[in-house]
């Protein structure tokens, strides 16, 4: 397997989720209205998540040696017969931040650089959640753009677009990113370069009962009722910090919860690799540790989802064990 510069993909990696995180701030500043809240529209999320997939895979297109993009998208539903208003829409957005010569044929081209399906023979590969927490945008609440790279089965690079969380600098929007073996920075996403980059560090509490613990706002997503059973167990006392996307990766990561979980609600369901990759490497370069419920490691080698593995435990790691002895006395792991 060739050598690649890590560092530089991950110049390249940031620079293409500030591009996408630009839209995805001003769709939902100027699309996401109480009108649409009300009719439960999701036209704004639809238009964002494909303009931020296309800027995204173009971007990376650009600057990284690595041209395959496992992205939640593509592009067929756009060239449908019907979808133009929404094309149009996602073509403009794209043009905002490449320029006004941009074809239509050129911006669907770019979504569809992320259709790629990870077979057996493709040792190395992004995935992209170009809007992960879709339903926390809507809501003008949480969400992020999540990029990882993965290379054979693990995730070496993350980084993590988040507009609505606080920043080092007290304003909202941050951006997370980490390299495997050389820790996990946060920076204002809003910041040029390495403006205001600093490290961050899970918190180091070794009792449980300190804790507080994070998980889905939706409860199809990650079961509630399971949740409260393990944090009255673990001595829990404080609510669960309920937040859409990945920034509840971010969220232990920089240390202000020790505990996220995600707890099955099906047998069945497999979580998908651009739900974890960039914030999975992001909390383990920061000092923590993410298992599924049975205490295995996630394995990003097995297409598009984490088929051998059930749900998600990450922690600051010193309490791992004891939240997974806990959800193994709540949750059937089979
Ligand atoms: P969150 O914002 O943490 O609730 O997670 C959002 C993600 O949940 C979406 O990107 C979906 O891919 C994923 N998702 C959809 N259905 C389920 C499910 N039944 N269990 C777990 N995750 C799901
Ligand atoms: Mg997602």
């Amino acid at each position: 397997m060739s050598k690649i510069d890590l560092e530089a993909e991950l110049v390249a990696a940031i620079a293409a989720v500030r591009g996408a995180a630009s839209v995805c701030q001003s769709v939902q500043k100027n699309l996401v209205t109480a009108a649409t809240l009300e009719k439960k529209d999701k036209s704004p999320v639809t238009v964002a998540d494909f303009a931020s997939q296309a800027l995204v895979c173009a971007a990376l297109a650009d600057s990284s040696k690595i041209h395959e993009v496992v992205g939640e998208e593509n592009a067929a539903e756009l060239r449908e017969a019907g979808a133009e208003a929404t094309r149009d829409k996602v073509v403009h957005h794209v043009r905002g931040v490449r320029g006004a010569d941009v074809s239509v044929d050129q911006a669907l081209g770019w979504i569809d650089l992320g259709g790629v399906t990870p077979d057996g023979s493709l040792e190395r590969y992004w995935t992209l959640d170009p809007i992960d927490g879709t339903k926390g945008f809507l809501r003008g609440e949480q969400y992020a753009i999540a990029l990882g790279l993965i290379e054979k089965g693990r995730v070496v690079l993350g980084v993590l677009g988040c507009p609505n969380l606080e920043g080092p600098d007290g304003r909202p929007g941050c951006l997370l990113a980490a390299v495997r073996g050389r820790g996990a920075t946060i920076q204002p996403l809003s910041a040029t370069g390495d403006a205001g980059r600093k490290s961050i560090r899970v918190s180091d509490i070794t009792s449980t009962t300190a804790a507080r613990f994070c998980e889905s706002v939706e409860s199809g997503h990650s079961d509630q009722d399971q949740s409260a059973q393990i944090a009255a167990d673990l001595g829990i006392h404080e609510e669960p910090v309920r937040v859409d996307s990945q920034c509840k990766y971010a969220i232990v990561a920089r240390g202000e919860a020790q505990i996220y979980l995600r707890l099955p609600t099906r047998k069945d369901y497999r979580e998908k690799i651009w739900d974890h990759a960039a914030g999975l490497v992001v909390v383990e370069e920061a000092g923590g540790r993410v298992t599924d419920v049975r205490g295995n490691d996630l394995d990003f080698g097995h297409g598009r989802k984490l088929e051998t593995n059930a749900g998600v435990i990450a922690t600051n790691g010193p309490i791992h064990d004891a939240v997974l002895a806990s959800v193994a006395r709540f949750v059937d792991v089979g």
